[in-house]
């Protein structure tokens, strides 16, 4: 016997149809004498709807309501998930964050979790019922909804499998596993058998959201074995493993990128001690959280140009910050530009090849792509550019690490 977490994404419980399907493959599970625990999210497109509604009502909000409107799309499919099992001949039931409970910190909006009690689910499990639990939600100390920010699904089914101790969790979403980039922008994109914890880590914090990067962390942690595969097609995906475990070991796997960050350059900052202090510091005190930022050397060592990204969320508020401090930091004036995209190239044999980040800058040159700004790790290289360039970009670098589907690089 073999005890599973299956977790079922917007668009595979979308409409009554794909949940049915759905149920039909837990069904299965079932049936082959597994344990099996279900987390669900809400159906395509129900979240984004919610979270316009609550900006319409009021662009600041008290973020502890927009968890408890936000939270409800995943109310309405673990119900119609329990229905749906039992209409198949599965003991089923639903479940509620609360009342599992999964309990989190509570930062309203991307909560963390904190522990989940498994044994009342672990007894019904051994009885042979089917736990449908909601996916995004939790319950603080407070006792308010939490929710764990979005894709959070993904985080709930390996929070959930680590605390059941389960074998396995499956990831089924509307691709069949996990490609070296988002085969939706790339056509060449080609499907992994198996990509490493830290590089996946990697892909998921750079904007690919095929797996919420929390969920990779934990998976990692607790050693839960993760697998993403297809909703629709029955056929294994990609797992998710060691570095040991991995024999592809390419020196590029994977290609990410995210529009969801805006560009901001203060020209003609003063160039003495404590200045990027004093830039920064009241960002990271309204929580806005900073990524790429370059510093020019100054020229006349007078002045110099700062420049650095904030997610596009935070862009206004970051703009407004610094405007207002004006006087104090003593610059010359502030450009915003949130028509920016930042790509990301990813593989642990970066560690040990040379030249890495050279293919790239040639690739992008090659098209007449200008780099706006270059960030480097262990395992990564970024660059943002101008919007408008993300496709002939992806396909451009997908191309140049022989990564199309078809090579053998
Ligand atoms: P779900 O609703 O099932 O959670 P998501 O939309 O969150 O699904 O994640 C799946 C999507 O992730 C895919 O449709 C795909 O467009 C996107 N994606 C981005 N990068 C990748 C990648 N490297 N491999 C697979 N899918 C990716
Ligand atoms: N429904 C939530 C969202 O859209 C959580 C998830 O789908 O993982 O973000
Ligand atoms: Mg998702």
């Amino acid at each position: 016997m073999v005890r599973l977490v299956q977790k079922f994404g917007g668009t595979s419980v979308a409409d009554i149809d794909r949940i049915r399907t759905a149920a039909g493959r837990v069904a299965d599970a079932v049936a082959a004498g597994n344990e099996v625990a279900v987390v669900v999210s809400a159906m395509a497109g129900t979240t984004d709807r919610l979270v316009e509604w609550t900006r319409e009502i009021a662009p600041v909000h008290d973020a502890r309501e927009y968890d408890v409107v936000v939270s409800s799309g995943e109310q309405a499919t673990v119900g119609l998930m329990a229905l749906a099992l039992q209409a198949a001949g599965v003991d089923a039931r639903s479940w509620l964050g609360w009342q599992v409970p999964i309990l989190t910190d509570d930062v309203h909006g991307r909560a963390r979790i904190g522990e989940i009690d498994p044994d009342e689910l672990l007894r019904r499990m051994a009885q042979g019922q089917v736990p449908v639990v909601a996916g995004f939600q939790g319950l603080s100390a407070a006792r308010r909804i939490t929710t764990l920010g979005r894709g959070g699904s993904d985080t709930s089914a390996v929070a959930l499998a680590a605390a059941l101790g389960a074998d396995r969790c499956d990831i089924f979403t509307d691709v069949d596993g996990i490609y070296t980039t988002d085969p939706r922008i790339v056509a060449k994109a080609r499907k992994l058998e198996k990509v490493t914890f830290e590089e996946m880590l990697e892909m998921a914090s750079q904007g690919a959201r095929v797996l919420q990067t929390r969920s990779v962390e934990l998976a990692m942690n607790h050693g839960v074995e993760l697998q993403v595969l297809s909703s629709f097609v029955d056929a294994p995906g990609t797992f998710v493993v060691n570095e040991d475990e991995d024999v592809e070991q390419q020196v590029v796997s994977g290609i990410a990128y995210t529009r969801d960050e805006a560009k901001i350059t203060i020209v003609g900052v003063p160039d003495r001690p404590g200045i990027a202090a004093g830039i920064f510091g009241p960002l990271a005190e309204t929580s806005i959280n900073v990524d790429l930022i370059v510093q020019n050397v100054s020229a006349d060592g007078q002045q110099t140009d700062i420049t650095f990204t904030v997610a596009q969320a935070d862009y206004d508020r970051a703009l407004g910050m610094i405007e207002a401090a004006r006087d104090k930091i003593g610059f010359s004036r502030v450009e915003g530009d949130p028509e920016v995209v930042k790509i990301s190239v990813i593989g642990i044999g970066m560690r040990s090849h040379a030249g890495v980040a050279q293919k790239m800058f040639n690739a992008l040159a090659e098209k007449g792509i200008n780099i706006q700004v270059i960030s480097t790790s262990e395992i990564k290289v970024s660059v943002l550019l101008a919007e408008e360039y993300t496709e002939l970009a992806l396909r451009a670098l997908h191309t140049a690490y022989g990564l199309d589907d078809g090579e053998n690089a």
